[in-house]
């Protein structure tokens, strides 16, 4: 990869809950080479099966309210009742080591850091319906009714809010969905505006 300035490019995926986003970043990061996930921190309570430093790192609120005092967040954000932080610290070390992040966050931190990257990528995962995407929710059964009302409540302002991205993927199928953000990201990867010509000259010289 030859970055301009030898950085990496911030990738956002943001979907309703219960879209697959989380599974289709997983296998982003295993199929493709030089990504890696931003692992964020939470004020909620872990799931059955959900490992500290692996899933999030789960924190108490007055832990959060400093990190946000002392500017530790790159972006973060209020959903669903608990606050997510993506740490500055983290994303900058990815970055400057040439590498892509990619960032599994919702529509309020995928704006935000729009904001301040804006050559940043900005993907929304779709699901085919809201019938389907309630189905998923009491099928994956991870949240009591009322939290699973919340969510799909929520859906609705975040799928307007996917007019603000720079692609949309309908997860009807896994297996596509996945394929068409790899291609997404491998055609962001070799835009002009990332790519560092000089680099050319340098090894020719050299
Ligand atoms: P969940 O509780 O289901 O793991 O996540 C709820 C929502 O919070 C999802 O849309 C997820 O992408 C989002 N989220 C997770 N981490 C962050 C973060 O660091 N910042 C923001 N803005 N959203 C996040």
């Amino acid at each position: 990869m030859k970055y301009k300035n030898n950085r990496g490019c911030l990738f956002v995926l943001s979907a309703p809950s219960g879209t697959g986003k989380t599974t289709i970043a997983n296998r982003i990061c295993k199929e493709l080479d030089n990504i890696e996930i931003s692992i964020s921190y939470t004020t909620r309570q872990p799931r059955d099966g959900e490992v500290e430093g692996l899933h999030y790192y789960f924190i108490q609120k007055d832990r959060f309210n400093q990190m946000i005092n002392d500017n530790a967040f790159l972006e973060w954000a209020a959903v669903h009742g608990n606050y997510y932080g993506t740490s500055r610290y983290k994303i900058e070390e990815i970055l400057s080591s040439n590498k892509d992040v990619l960032l599994d966050i919702d529509t309020q931190g995928g704006k935000s850091i729009k904001l301040q990257d804006p050559d940043s990528v900005l993907i929304f995962i779709m699901p085919p319906s809201f019938d389907e995407l309630k189905n998923r929710l009491i099928k994956r059964a991870t949240e009591p009714i009322e939290k699973i009302n919340q969510r799909l409540q929520n859906a609705h302002k975040e799928i307007s809010e996917s007019i603000h991205y720079d692609y949309i993927v309908v997860n009807d199928d896994l297996d596509r969905a996945v394929e068409e953000v790899k291609c997404i990201i491998k055609a962001e990867r070799n835009r002009t505006i990332r790519y560092n010509i000089k680099h050319m000259f340098k090894s020719k010289e050299g």
